[in-house]
């Protein structure tokens, strides 16, 4: 199953069916993610009988959609609940390329970036040039919790997903530097964005098991798969929940692999008007501009 969230006179949670969209609550269903969410098992069922039916009927999907390419979608979350909660060094080539620790975390390295952050799939990137000028790309398998937990082990973490889009850890590289912690160089405005849509666990399969791409203006810099991972989606899950609980909504940014800007020789900054694509194998491309000056 793959929900969006799109732009109808504000924002609205939609099932994705080949290249169109049927509006949640126009199909009965909660009307935006967080409260599908909430609402467990029972809107997943109510969803996945709505499916069924518009397969069967292909006048009724007709009259229940509207055409995808038409429509303005956001973030799967646009306005988080709290923090998105993000993981560094996690694929042993970056962690390498960053030259930050010796050899391989230990432990996760966690940090968050707050919701302010949070752009859809067609937004522009903000260009905060008074800021800092060497902003940087990441791109990122995005684990969304359903059902909350705490202490989850992590034989039952992948339980807790309810499903993964593609994000892209944008970083002000002078700014993660000049304050050591990294909360201000990946937390301006516009600097996560998310999308196009949230992929169900069921569908996507095993998540160490997917291609992750990034361009910038057509050019390939990041090409991975998700097995290269040091921490595994489950061991995230399971070792965040120790003694602090997961929400339903919770994001779960799990890592970028080699290939990010400022380590290439000689580095690489977007700049204003680059194109910037990260794409994840059965999820889709992520797509945004940076915006002008
Ligand atoms: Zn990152």
């Amino acid at each position: 199953m793959r929900l969006a969230t799109y732009d109808r006179g504000g924002a609205r949670l939609a099932l994705v069916v080949d290249d169109r969209l049927v509006d949640a609550a126009g199909a009965g269903l909660p009307g935006d993610m967080l409260s599908f969410l909430d609402a467990g098992a029972s809107a997943i069922a109510a969803a996945g009988s709505v499916l069924e039916k518009l397969a069967r009927d292909a006048a009724a999907l007709d009259r229940a959609s509207t055409p995808l390419s038409g429509a303005t979608l956001l973030a799967p979350v646009p306005r988080p609940r709290r923090n998105v909660i993000c993981v560094g060094l996690n694929y042993a080539e970056h962690a390498a390329e960053s030259r930050v620790t010796q050899g391989l975390p230990e432990y996760p390295v966690y940090f968050t970036k707050p919701p302010s952050t949070v752009i859809g799939p067609l937004a522009a990137i903000p260009w905060h040039g008074h800021v800092s000028t060497r902003i940087d790309w990441e791109a990122e398998l995005v684990a969304m919790i359903g059902i909350g937990g705490r202490d989850i082990p992590e034989e039952r973490a992948l339980e807790h997903v309810f499903g993964y889009t593609v994000g892209n850890d944008v970083t002000a590289r002078d700014l993660q530097a000049r304050h050591q912690q990294w909360y201000k160089g990946k937390g301006l405005d516009g600097f996560c964005p998310l999308g196009p849509w949230i992929v169900t666990a069921d569908e996507l399969g095993d998540p160490q098991d997917v291609r992750l791409q990034l361009r910038v203006n057509g050019e390939t810099k990041q090409n991975a798969s998700t097995d290269d991972m040091i921490f595994t989606v489950a061991q995230l899950v399971s070792n965040l929940s120790m003694g602090m609980t997961l929400e339903p909504g919770d994001l779960i940014m799990t890592g970028t692999p080699s290939g990010v800007g400022f380590a290439r020789k000689p580095p690489e900054y977007l700049k204003p008007g680059d194109v910037v694509e990260a794409e994840i194998e059965g999820i889709g491309v992520l797509r945004n501009t940076v915006a002008g000056e």
